[in-house]
């Protein structure tokens, strides 16, 4: 084929080695040929190395802009679920994530034939006495931290378990999963005293406080809105009896399955 190239011309062939690109110009002053040799793997295995290099190179960058991406997505998602569930005042559950909570302690609770001990679940419904009185007295800025150290008063009174939420102003509510009406009695009596015991300190004087408690366990059955009218019921017969004391609310009507 050489004694052919009167110009230039790419010619190839294959040998052991793979296949070879011979370039071939014939240099017509000399009467030379000129021919370059390449064989095709060594060209490609450079190509292929700085190529899988970058490909690495960019999956690495890839996966750290994506766990960057994910972490602040993360981040960001948290604190809108925390602000979406959280009482800005007191840092406790809202209303709102409360009553979710509620509403799926009940579908976990059995009907009343496969009721098990350990299934009753109960609820303190808890409101400051005079807090008004704290209010005009003391001002809203020592009132606003009454109703935090109310809280964390009732934080550290609870079980780990129990479920605590500020209902709205100056009242709390309490889901005790597993507690029948006498343990959450018990509960709310400890719950009471804690927050007698503890008044906040400001400016050198104690503010005194005290709550009122009405306490219920739930019918099987009972839809939210009834079990709390009940509850709710209980705590306004505590203030009615003179506040600073434990209301059990009364069993209500029969509640069909
Ligand atoms: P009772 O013993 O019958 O519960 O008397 P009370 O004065 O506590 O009764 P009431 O529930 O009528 O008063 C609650 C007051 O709480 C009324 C409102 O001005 C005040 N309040 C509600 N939310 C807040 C709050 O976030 N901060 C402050 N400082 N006060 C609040
Ligand atoms: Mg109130
Ligand atoms: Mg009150």
């Amino acid at each position: 084929r050489l004694a052919e190239v009167s110009g230039r011309t790419a010619l190839a062939y294959e040998a052991a080695e793979g296949e070879t690109l011979v370039d071939v110009r014939f240099i017509e002053e000399l009467g030379w040929y000129l021919v370059v040799e390449q064989r095709v793997a060594s060209v490609l295995g450079a190509v292929s190395r700085t190529f899988a290099l970058n490909l690495a190179a960019s999956v690495v960058i890839a996966a750290v802009f994506l766990g960057i991406a994910h972490r602040v997505l993360f981040l960001y998602q948290r604190d809108l679920e925390r602000s979406a569930t959280t009482d800005p005042l007191t840092g406790t559950l809202n209303r709102a994530a409360f009553e979710t909570i509620a509403h799926r302690a009940f579908e976990r609770t059995p009907s009343r034939r496969g009721a098990r001990r350990g299934d009753a679940l109960s609820m303190l419904f808890i409101d400051i006495d005079h807090f008004k009185r704290i209010n005009d007295t003391h001002g809203h800025v020592v009132g606003d931290a009454v109703i935090r150290h109310c809280a964390r008063t009732l934080a550290e009174a609870l079980r780990d378990g129990d479920v605590l939420c500020r209902w709205g102003g100056e009242e709390f509510c309490v889901l005790l999963e597993g507690c029948t009406a006498s343990e959450a009695e018990t509960a709310g009596a400890h719950v009471r005293a804690a927050v007698e015991a503890a008044p906040l300190h400001h400016d050198g004087t104690a503010v005194p406080m005290t709550v009122s408690i009405g306490v219920g366990e739930r019918r099987t059955g009972e839809t939210l809105d009834d079990f709390l009218g009940r509850v709710d019921r209980a705590l306004y017969a505590a203030k009615e009896a003179g506040r600073n004391r434990v209301q059990l609310a009364s069993e209500g009507a029969f509640v069909r399955e």
